[in-house]
Formats: C-alpha cells, structure tokens, sequence
C-alpha cells in the first residue's frame, strides 16, 4: 500500500486558544483559506465553546465548519484521545459532561506548578496561565510555553524534559472513561473517532483491545491520517482500519504555526490511502471520491 501524496482540501482535527492552541478561531480560519482548505472541523480539548465562532466565521470566508471535540480518556491507566464529530454542541449532557472534565484541569495545573517549584521552577502556574485565555483549559502546552520561554529547555525537548510522564512536571489524571467519551458524542448525533492511535505507543495487542473496546461502545471510526505519523504508520493504521471495518479520518491536530512544523497545514491534509473508507463520507462530503 503506498501512500498517495496528494493533499486534499479537508482537515478534521485542530485546535484553537479555547484550548491549547496558540490562535483564535478567527486566525485559525483564516489560516484555513490561506493553505486552501474548504472543510474544517474544529476540535479542541474537552470543550465546544469555538464552535459556534467558527461556524459564524467560516460562513462568510464559505468554509464548511464541522462541529467538533477531542476529548480526553483514560483508558487502562493510558492517556488516549477520542475526537467526536458533527455532534449537537447544544446538547445539555455533553456540555455539563465537558464541562466536568474541564473543571479537572486547574487543580491538576496548581499540582503541575508546586512540582516544578521543588526543583526550583518558580511562578509556573502564572507563567503557563500567562498564555492560556480560559483557567478551565489550562494544558500542559502552556506550561511548556512558560518553560521554553524562560529557558528552562527548547521546545522540540521541554516536553520529554518536564512534562511526560515519569518527568517532574507529570501530574497524572483520572479523564473520562472510553465508554463514557463515545456515548457523549454518539448520543449528540456525532461520529466517534480514535485521535492519532501511533501517539500512544501501544504494543499490537493492547492497541487491538483499545479498538475493540472502542467498538463495543459504539465508535467508529480511526485516525489514519495524523501530522505525529510517519509514513509507515499511517500504512500500518490504514492496514488497521480495514482490518477492524473503521472509517478512516484525517486531520492536521494543527496548534501553532510557528512551533509546528512546517508540513502541518490547518485545513489540508494528505489523501487516505486506497481502500480505507473515508469517515467523511458519514458527514456527506463525497467530493473527493
Ligand atoms: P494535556 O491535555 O494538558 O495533558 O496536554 C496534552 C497536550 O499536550 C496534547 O494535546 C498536545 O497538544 C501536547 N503534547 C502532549 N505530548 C506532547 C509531546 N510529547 N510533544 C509536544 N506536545 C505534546
Ligand atoms: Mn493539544
Ligand atoms: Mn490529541
Ligand atoms: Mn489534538
């Protein structure tokens, strides 16, 4: 199976300061039309609240917005992100449900930030709040801005420094369960999907019982097409995807144009492989058969 290199105008995972990324919606958006994107969905973490900005935005640039979300799992004492599609963001259950998670995250940050001071990293709640717009979604990401910023590491290394687990800076966190994540969104009429599966470093089988138990409750779909997989690991998920019957999604998880790098473009991406059923298909586009 060979990758075709062709990128296409469509882009189902990215994020903006309603979480950890370092652009508003607007920008985002703008960004979008720049590289020639024409459907984007917006999916930052735990929360809905750009949604609606970049439905009202991208309806004067003629972008077609998808509502979005990545939401944060623990499953089997791992850290895993489901990303939900086209869901209903007036829905009250999976408002009040994100809002719960959100509300886990300040805390965590205050825990984050008394660490780092025991190894003489002082002020990094300030430091990290200084670049983050909304306490409710205080992130790792902006602790690392904090500490690349003050020189404590570069910023392709302060997370393997500070801030993975196992590092200092690692606080761990109990996030939603697999179960609850996919009902939230397959009960808000969305499409659950599993964000970046090579992100985990999973060994086969335990990322085969990840699958399986993310099919049981209901989702459906996998991302083949990740800015974090390498060439081969999109072949091995594509592999995945057809093995397991899951739609196959795409996304840029574009955060930051100056710290990504430079083949991460928000609102294009490269073609699934041949044979992988294109999870945007359930969303109506078939203009890219
Ligand atoms: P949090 O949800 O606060 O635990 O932060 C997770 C976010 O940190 C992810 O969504 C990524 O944007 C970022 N992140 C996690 N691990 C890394 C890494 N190794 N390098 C760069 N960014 C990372
Ligand atoms: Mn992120
Ligand atoms: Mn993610
Ligand atoms: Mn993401």
């Amino acid at each position: 199976m060979s990758l075709d290199l062709v990128r296409i105008p469509i882009d189902l995972h990215c994020h903006s300061i309603n979480s950890d990324g370092s652009h508003t919606v607007e920008e985002v958006l703008d960004l979008v039309v720049k590289n020639s994107g024409k459907y984007i969905a917006l999916t930052d973490h735990d929360t809905v609240d750009g949604v609606v900005a970049a439905r009202e935005y991208g309806a004067k640039l003629g972008l077609n917005v998808i509502a979005g979300v990545e939401i944060s799992v623990t499953w089997n004492n791992s850290l895993v992100h489901i990303v939900g599609l086209n869901i209903d963001t007036t829905n009250a259950n999976l408002i009040k449900s994100l809002t719960g998670l959100r509300q886990l995250r300040f805390a965590r940050g205050e825990k984050i930030s008394a660490n780092l001071a025991k190894i003489g990293i002082k002020n990094a709640l300030e430091g990290a709040m200084s670049y983050c717009s909304n306490p409710l979604g205080l992130s790792r990401t902006h602790f690392a801005k904090f500490l690349v910023a003050n020189g404590y590491a570069t910023q392709s290394k302060v997370f393997n420094k500070y801030l993975v687990q196992g590092k200092i800076g690692y606080v761990p966190q109990i996030w939603a369960t697999l179960e609850d994540a996919v009902s939230w969104i397959t009960s808000s009429g969305g499409i659950a999907l599993i964000a970046h599966p090579c992100r985990y470093k999973f060994n086969p089988t335990k990322l085969a019982n990840l699958i399986a138990d993310f099919k049981k409750y209901g989702g459906e779909g996998i991302e083949v097409i990740s800015s974090s997989h390498t060439k081969l690991e999109i072949d091995s998920i594509a592999k995945i995807a057809k093995q397991w019957d899951l739609f196959g999604s795409l996304g840029s998880d574009f955060h930051d144009i100056n710290a990504n790098n430079p083949n991460i473009c928000v609102g294009i991406n490269y073609k699934l492989p041949h044979g992988v059923k294109p999870i945007y298909h359930k969303l109506g586009i078939t203009q890219f058969d």
